[in-house]
Parts: C-alpha cells; structure tokens; sequence
C-alpha cells in the first residue's frame, strides 16, 4: 500500500459555511486519496514515504476550468484586438498542426499549471482545419504523461467561420471571404462518431482523465450537432462543455438566428443543467442568470481573457447571489497570457470591484479561492473528487513556501496567496498523492527539453502557415465595421 505523510503544514480547510481555517496538521495519504488529518505528527511505519511540510501552504490544487492547451504554442502573437479580430490573427499559427505540437502545446500548459498550483484542468482543445483522432489522442496522452487530472473537451463546430458573426452586406461591402469565411465544415454525425471513440479509448483513463463533449458555441453549432453532443453527454454521464455570449457581437448573432436570447434557446433545446458549464457568459438577457441558476447550469468566469480583448466586465457578485454555479478560468495562453491561475483569482477579485464602487456588491479573496478550487471541481463533474482537504478526497494538494515574500509576514494566508501570491512560491504539487512538482520544478516532465522544441515548432508552424493569414486577412475590414457598427456611441 503506497502511504505518504505530509508533515506539520498549514493546511487552508473549507468548512460547510464557506469560510477557510488554517489549522497546522499532518495529512496521511492513501491510494492517492487523502485518509486523515492528524494534529499531531503521526507514528509512521518503515517504507512509507514522508514529506516533510513544516513551514509549507498547504492548499487544495487549483482547478483551471477553461482553457485552450493548443494556444501555448502561439502565446504573444495576437495583437491587442477583440475577440472576432484577435481570433483572424490567432488562426495562422493554429492550423495543420501535427499531433506532434498538439502534444507538445498541452506539456507547455501542464508545465506552466503546475507550476502555478494548478492540479486540474479543463481542455477545450480546438482544431484547425477539422477535429482529428490523432490530435485527441496527443492531448490525453501529454496529460497522461505529465500527471496532471484533466477533463478533455474536443471543440466542436459545424458552421462557417462567416455565419457565426452578424455580418452584414454592408460590412462586408464585396469583400472576397470564400477561401477562409465559408470553407466547408465536419459533418455533426461525423464529429459525434470522432468524440465517441475518443470517449471509448480515454474517459476515465487512470481515474485521472475524464472526457466531455466541447461545441463552441451555440452561433457556431446547427442545433442538430448542439443536442447530439448534449445526449451524448447524458448517454455517458459527461460533463458539456461550450463558450457562451463572450461578445456583443455574439448576443446580436443570436437573437437574430434565434428570435430569442442564447440561454433561453439553450434552454428550449433541453442543454441547461447540471452537467452544462457555459465560459464566459458576459452578455446575458434579463432574466438569463436567474434561469441558469435554476436549471443547475455553471459559469467559468474567465477576467483577465475577458479584460485583454475588451469583452466585457463580469458581475461575479451578481452571479454569485442569483446562486448560479461559477468556477474559474485562464482562458488560452493567446488571449491571456499565460495559464496562471493564481493571476486569474486576482484579476477576479479586483475586477468584481468595478461593477460597484459599493463594498457589498465585491467579491472576496475567499470566496474566489473557493472558485478555483472546490467550485471547480464542482463544475466539472468533480466534486466528490478533488477540491478540498478532507477526507475521502484525492490528494491533489498544492504546498507553497511560506519563507517567501509574499507571505512575509504571514499574517492572513488566503489573502496573500490570493492577491499577493503570483506562483513563485510553489514548491510542490501532488496529484492523486504523486509528486508530480517538486521544488518548483516538474518530476514527471523535462521541462528544458519541452521549451526547445516548442521553440522550433511554434517558428516553423508560423512561417509555414503565412498563407492562411492571407486567407483570414479578407475579413478583418468587414469585422472592423461590424464593430464599428454595433458599438457606436460606446467609445469614450
Ligand atoms: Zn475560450
């Protein structure tokens, strides 16, 4: 029986009420889970492993509940652009990728996860110009690799790049958009056949890995592919997995294709729930909030994505009142930058504050850390699984170096991780109760090696695809005043 001991930490516990406790304790592992929490330093038997944490953090791993692993390998190329634009100029490093860099773009996250705190991750992996098996096989097999417990989430879509934004003929005034704009997509059968072999070889790999069907967004599914991934979800007992009304844009797209808002289609069509998690969710209709509530449906609330590309300010209180399920996000490395998900939980304290200059109306460094952590799990469908120290759960612990500045002087622990906390004091990450990080470096990965290589292959993928920018270059003036058009009178 593997048995490990974590010693004499001081571990951030969650009580009923939501409110965190330090409590020095040591914390016995078994099987991956965690067994108990001793006061006192335990009698530990020949052969068990003893990590000594005196003088450690000891906190719940965190839970990245949205990003895009295949962005880390075009981090820094997208121009200061909203979404519609930043997505044209993100695409040429993102198609006819390799399985190879598809693996090595998900190392580059898991490293970086890790290294920040963050034991789980959510996957929403895009494909360019199709969803492939390879490419699925590659992203499962570099979580398998590096450790790290992931819900995979193949990005599905089935209408052209054209049709998922309100266009007019005005705003497109001619322009020649066939070879990017209207290219064919997959057939939704074909897609759902893809996503149920990936479900068959993947889900539930190692109790680590878990799959959920991933559709954009509803302007970029035909309803027909949107419920075939819902009853695909239910058939299996899934998580669903799609962006939602991330832009202005958006909103307009879909009261005109629905002659409803989004969430109330959505609705219509049977997809809220509780297995349904929505990123973003930023330009609701009156009344959305309270029906995603009820229905159990989540948000992943994604501030510093929606900060870079100007979409919009979340109201983290307002959701949070309306009992809505909300968990936390980086968002890609392209849009971000980085997969940090301590940054995240400081960016969404800090932002809840420019909705009101009201103190009642913030959020707190608390209730965020919640967010990152059993609220995550929650939201992906692992809740009775990681999230919390306690017993029973697994071991996906994150221990950070208290002889560091920002908790010198330690005087409260979840605010200074929260918003002084920046993940250069992570030591060590357990995931399952395997110490996968161990002074602030990767045990499972070669961390050097990953980086060189990624180098190479993000150099060459760009020069290579120079002519699909070319290809996407015929819609940046038509999106320019689609823009201009919807958000007259809004610019100060
Ligand atoms: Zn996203």
């Amino acid at each position: 029986m593997q048995v490990t001991w974590l010693v004499d930490a001081l571990c951030l516990v969650h009580d009923a009420a939501g409110n965190w406790q330090g409590r020095t304790c040591s914390l016995e592992l078994r099987h991956g889970r965690i067994a108990a929490l001793h006061d006192s330093p335990p009698q530990h038997a020949p052969g068990e492993v003893v990590l000594a944490a005196r003088g450690m953090l000891c906190v719940p791993g965190l839970v990245n509940a949205h990003t895009h692993s295949p962005d880390n390998l075009i981090r820094g190329t997208a121009p200061d652009l909203p979404l519609e634009l930043w997505s044209l100029h993100s695409s040429a490093g993102r198609e006819r990728r390799s399985p190879r860099e598809v693996y090595l773009a998900a190392l580059l996250g898991c490293v970086e996860m890790l290294r920040a705190g963050a034991t789980t991750v959510l996957d929403h992996i895009r494909f360019s110009p199709a969803m492939a098996p390879e490419t699925m096989d590659a992203v499962a097999q570099a979580y398998r690799d590096a450790g790290m417990r992931a819900v995979i989430a193949p990005v599905m879509a089935d209408r052209a790049v054209a049709d998922t934004m309100p266009l007019t003929e005005d705003d497109l005034d001619g322009a020649d958009i066939a070879a990017y704009g209207h290219r064919p997509a997959m057939p939704a059968a074909e897609q759902i056949a893809l996503l149920e072999a990936f479900i068959r070889d993947w889900h539930g790999h190692e109790a680590r890995l878990s799959v959920a069907p991933g559709p954009s967004a509803p302007q970029r599914c035909s309803d027909a592919l949107l419920c075939a991934a819902g009853e695909l979800a239910a058939r299996h007992g899934l998580a669903l997995h799609m962006h939602l009304l991330e832009t202005r844009p958006q909103r307009e797209l879909c009261l005109s294709l629905y002659g409803r808002g989004a969430v109330a289609h959505l609705n219509g069509l049977g997809l809220l729930g509780p297995r349904s998690s929505f990123a973003h969710a930023l330009w609701l209709e009156p009344g959305d909030a309270e029906l995603m509530a009820e229905a159990g449906a989540a948000v992943v609330h994604n501030p510093v994505s929606n900060a870079r590309l100007g979409s919009g300010v979340f109201g983290l209180r307002r959701m949070r009142d309306v009992g809505l399920r909300l968990a936390l996000g980086t968002d890609s490395a392209c849009c971000n930058d980085s997969n940090n998900l301590i940054e995240t939980m400081k960016a969404a304290t800090l932002l809840s504050r420019q909705k009101s200059p009201m103190p009642e109306a913030w959020v707190s460094p608390g209730e965020v850390l919640a967010m990152a952590t059993a609220g995550g799990a929650d939201v992906l469908g692992l809740g009775a699984v990681t999230g919390r120290i306690a017993p029973g759960m697994a071991a996906d612990l994150t221990l950070l170096r208290l002889a560091s500045p920002a908790f010198s002087p330690l005087l409260d622990p979840v605010r200074q991780l929260v918003l002084g906390e920046s993940g250069a004091a992570v030591d060590t990450v357990l995931v399952a109760g395997r110490a996968v990080l161990r002074h602030g470096r990767c045990t499972t990965l070669d961390e050097g090696a990953i980086w060189a290589e990624a180098q190479a292959l993000a150099e060459k993928r760009l020069r290579d695809n120079a002519g699909v920018l070319a290809d996407a270059a015929a819609l940046e003036r038509p999106i320019r005043r689609m823009y201009a058009r919807l958000h007259r009178g809004c610019c100060a």
